[in-house]
């Protein structure tokens, strides 16, 4: 390697004289870097969205190829996170594509300590159930003897990574029936 050639691989001096001062592009760019490529560049498309983890609502890009996510990314367009997310946004990925992500209906019976899988029609039924049981046991009555149409046996309380539509959902179905102790842990 020449003397010339030997300095042009200097990514400061590449920075100092040409037209990346900030060393954000070619500047920083090695004989490897160089032909890397990014891996939302074989995308089908972008899918604008937002994190589901918490209050501040970042902005998110979901790249899809072949009808499955394969990255997701902050959205520069987004005014209120202008393409950042923090790690556990940067990691959201997980959620739609992760191994440790359950298929399946898990249920601990009362006093159980294992874990058991059961099909969603039959944890549907079981759940039916309870509600229809809960709500008759758990009216409320006011001091004139009337039925107030609000239960304190039935709480929900939801996961981060349900998206704000969802939420939307569970609070309208769960004042319906009668709860009012409703919250979400993105809340925390
Ligand atoms: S969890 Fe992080 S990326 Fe997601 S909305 Fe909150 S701050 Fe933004």
């Amino acid at each position: 390697m020449g003397v010339r050639t030997w300095i042009d691989s200097w990514p400061v001096y590449r920075q100092l004289k040409g037209v990346d001062p900030l060393g954000r592009g070619a500047a920083a760019k090695s004989r490897d870097s160089g032909r890397l490529a990014p891996r939302v560049q074989t995308a089908d498309r972008v899918v604008k969205s937002v994190c589901p983890y918490c209050a501040v609502g970042c902005g998110q890009n979901v790249y899809v190829e072949d009808g499955r996510v394969t990255q997701i990314e902050g959205d520069p367009d987004s005014p209120v996170s202008r393409g950042r997310l923090c790690p556990k946004g940067s990691a959201s990925l997980q959620l739609t594509t992760g191994g440790a992500r359950e298929h399946q209906v898990l249920y601990r019976r009362p006093h159980g300590t294992e874990w058991e899988r059961l099909d969603l029609a039959t944890a549907m039924d079981m759940i039916a159930d309870r509600v229809i049981r809960t709500r008759r046991d758990g009216w409320q009555w006011d001091a004139g003897g009337l039925r107030t149409r609000r239960t304190l046996g039935i709480a929900s309380l939801g996961g981060a990574t349900l998206d704000n539509e969802e939420n939307y959902l569970i609070k309208k179905l769960f004042t319906a029936l009668g709860a009012v102790q409703i919250e979400n842990q993105a809340r925390v």
